[in-house]
């Protein structure tokens, strides 16, 4: 017995008692996209949920009785506190005279030239360092 393509499906499931695979693949995979696309619309509701919660949680803070014109600048204010990423320490130069090598941690804040010295030296060409620092200073205020 032949089935002709189209009419014949109701007869295929009828004599095997089961869908098609093909069949059962489509369906799984449509609920499967309904049930994903619900979840991608949950997942997106709560995050702006979530960003405007933050918004207005962030101006009652910040302003009562005065709602901020722009809650947008007002995140932007806030953000930059969180995701600045780390400042460098400035470099710091050897304290010997004429040295302009950078001072490492490694050698006590001196450079790997100097690394030598005695710390009792070092204290000095520091004090040096600082006054003519504070002078520069003077001078330039
Ligand atoms: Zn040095």
């Amino acid at each position: 017995m032949r089935h002709t393509p189209g009419g014949g499906r109701r007869v295929v499931r009828g004599m095997f008692a089961r869908p098609m695979p093909n069949d059962e693949i489509a369906v799984m995979v449509e609920s499967f996209t309904n049930q994903l696309a619900a979840a991608v619309e949950r997942s997106v509701a709560r995050r702006v949920q979530t960003v405007v919660a933050q918004a207005i949680g962030v101006s009652v803070k910040r302003g009562p009785g005065r709602p901020p014109k722009n809650g947008g600048a007002l995140i932007a204010a806030v953000a930059p506190a969180v995701v600045r990423p780390r400042k460098k320490p400035p470099l710091q130069l050897c304290p010997v005279p004429g040295c302009k090598n950078a001072a490492a941690p490694v050698f006590g804040m001196v450079c790997a030239q100097h690394k030598g010295v005695p710390k009792a030296k070092i204290k000095q060409y520091r004090e040096q360092r600082r006054n003519a620092k504070d002078k520069a200073a003077r001078k330039a205020a």
